[in-house]
């Protein structure tokens, strides 16, 4: 296994069920070189999984108290996950996670695309016309442009979407015209960003048997250059690096010779072999 860390942690300021104390202590138990808090930025819907601004504050003081708190012990940057639809100000953060969760809906709802099955299914039935490749036509042209505008650091969880489609419930992830859907927002992404996570929290939480994206995506953003960073999505402080033997396997099978960590310094990414 290579160095240990990761950018993409939650705690209760969003929808982690872990302090943010216990974290960093699982991780300097996991051997980790460095972590990254990841909150999910403020949003102005479905806010129970976001950060408020009071939250926010405060989500920003006790990650600078624990930078200095744990400084000999654990490089710790202040970071957060930006759904497409927030309306956060990066400026009081580090580093910033783009992705997309939420797609609008024509009665001005927002319907996010790793919900409860039945919720995407109505949904795909009563605003894309049943046309499950429309849907996915949408999600990742909504990621590609959002990532190609904002320019985050890090892309979360290209292909969230596949979370509710394991069993090819949705769609066939073969059919040509839905990988292209996934490659068309690839070619557009990597103008804005080009570290892609591979994040194990499907894993870790709903039992998926790989990480996001899947290997075919995964070859192909290396085909057009793209770089990758492992992590876990972590919500529960003993799931830090739940998944990372496999990730690891998968990144050095699709070619990969170096991945990015969060750095143990002043850089915000160092580079390790993953050979
Ligand atoms: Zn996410
Ligand atoms: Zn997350």
């Amino acid at each position: 296994m290579f160095t240990l860390s990761s950018p993409h942690n939650h705690t209760p300021y969003c929808d982690g069920k872990s302090t943010a104390e216990d974290m960093v202590l699982s991780a300097i138990r996991h051997g980790f070189v460095s972590m990254g808090f990841s909150s999910h930025a403020k949003q102005d819907f479905d806010t129970f999984y976001a950060m408020d601004e009071a939250g926010e504050a405060a989500y920003i003081k006790e990650i600078k108290q624990l930078q200095t708190q744990y400084a000999d012990r654990l490089r710790i940057w202040l970071g957060m996950e930006r759904d497409s639809y927030s309306y956060a100000d990066c400026a009081p953060f580090e580093y910033v996670m783009g992705a997309v969760h939420y797609l609008p809906l024509p009665d001005g709802k927002m319907f996010p695309v790793d919900g409860p099955m039945d919720m995407v299914t109505s949904a795909i039935k009563d605003h894309f016309g049943g046309d499950s490749l429309l849907y996915a036509n949408t999600y990742y042209g909504r990621l590609g442009s959002y990532i190609r505008e904002y320019k985050p650091d890090i892309i979360a969880h290209f292909d969230l979407l596949m979370k509710n489609n394991r069993q090819g419930e949705l769609f066939d992830p073969e059919d040509p015209l839905f990988i292209k859907a996934a490659t068309d927002a690839m070619d557009e992404a990597a103008l804005g960003c080009k570290l892609l996570e591979i994040n194990t929290g499907g894993m870790a939480r709903h039992g998926a048997p790989i990480p996001y994206p899947a290997p075919g995506l995964l070859a192909y953003w290396r085909q057009i250059g793209g770089q990758v960073i492992v992590a876990a999505d972590c919500h529960q402080a003993a799931q830090i690096a739940y998944g990372y033997e496999e990730a690891a396997r998968l990144i050095r099978a699709a070619g990969f010779k170096k991945a990015a960590i969060l750095g143990r310094h002043k850089a915000l990414f160092e580079w390790i072999d993953v050979v």
